[in-house]
């Protein structure tokens, strides 16, 4: 997709530090600076997140997350992973080419990865009727 800053960075338009590339995917260094080893692994092929993605990419994506989560752990001396993703604007995507965060971890280096949601403001059971998909 012609101005995707993603599509740009697997055409190499944009430059980026790689750490992982396949027939379907790449991972790079996310550039925020937020958090050490903040990686982003994205299908080569564009789709905007995980509502329009065919299961091909999507399937090939989780093995990528797999295998760097795999990686970092046995070789690069963390302990385990976060993974993040936010699709749609309304869950805070940012950049609209599907991409799976990888935050690596190890025990007891502080980092607070888990959102603060503020509580749950409605009955349980309302919204079980509302999301069930039996
Ligand atoms: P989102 O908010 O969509 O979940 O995440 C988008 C991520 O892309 C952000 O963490 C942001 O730092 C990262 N990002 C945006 N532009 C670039 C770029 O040009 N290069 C790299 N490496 N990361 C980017
Ligand atoms: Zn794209």
């Amino acid at each position: 997709m012609t101005n995707c800053i993603f599509c740009k960075i697997i055409s190499g338009e944009i430059s980026s530090l790689k750490i992982y590339e396949d027939d379907l995917t790449i991972a790079f260094m996310d550039i925020a600076r937020d958090v050490d080893g903040h990686v982003l692994v994205i299908p080569k092929t564009h789709c905007k997140n995980i509502l329009d993605c065919n299961s091909t990419l999507l399937n090939a994506v989780m093995q990528t997350v797999q295998k760097l989560s795999v990686h970092f752990t046995e070789n690069c001396g963390y302990d385990g992973v976060n993974l993040l993703n936010a699709s749609d604007e309304s869950a805070g995507q940012s950049v609209p080419h599907f991409h799976i965060h990888i935050i690596p971890r190890k025990n007891d280096d502080g980092i607070d990865a888990w959102p603060k949601f503020g509580g749950a403001k409605q009955d349980v059971q309302k919204i079980y009727e509302q999301l069930k998909l039996l």
